[in-house]
């Protein structure tokens, strides 16, 4: 499978501790992150993670286009949801493309355990 790695600043901690503690799983599909969460995930494991743009910066869109053109098949994106953040526009497309195209996406650490759950099968 495709999948993106997204977390937000207060939220990577517990994305990198998800990822270590699933690593087996993670290690047998294709992984891409935005810029910063990816490059946490890249210097504590030794996964290798496809980086794009940090996510301010346009890297959430640019995970939005590969939903969009069929890219992806699944999205860990742990949003912190008591902080505003400046690129919500960005998270909101997001978020919308998943359901446009009916890509599932995980936004905190429980529904991520569903999911991963799923993946193993
Ligand atoms: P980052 O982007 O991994 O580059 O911090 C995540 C986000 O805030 O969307």
């Amino acid at each position: 499978m495709r999948i993106a790695l997204i977390a937000h600043d207060k939220k990577k901690a517990d994305l990198l501790a998800f990822v270590q503690q699933n690593l087996e799983i993670f290690k047998k599909h294709d992984l891409y992150a935005t810029g910063t969460t990816g490059s946490i995930i890249n210097s504590h494991t030794k996964l290798h993670i496809n980086l794009k743009k940090s996510g301010p910066m346009g890297g959430d869109q640019e995970i939005g286009s590969m939903v969009a053109n069929g890219k992806l098949d699944m999205i860990f994106f742990f949003r912190d949801p008591l902080t505003a953040q400046p690129h919500e526009p960005d998270v909101s497309a997001l978020l919308r493309l998943s359901d446009v195209y009916q890509i599932p996406l995980a936004t905190n650490i429980e529904t991520a355990k569903l999911f991963v759950e799923a993946v193993k099968k």
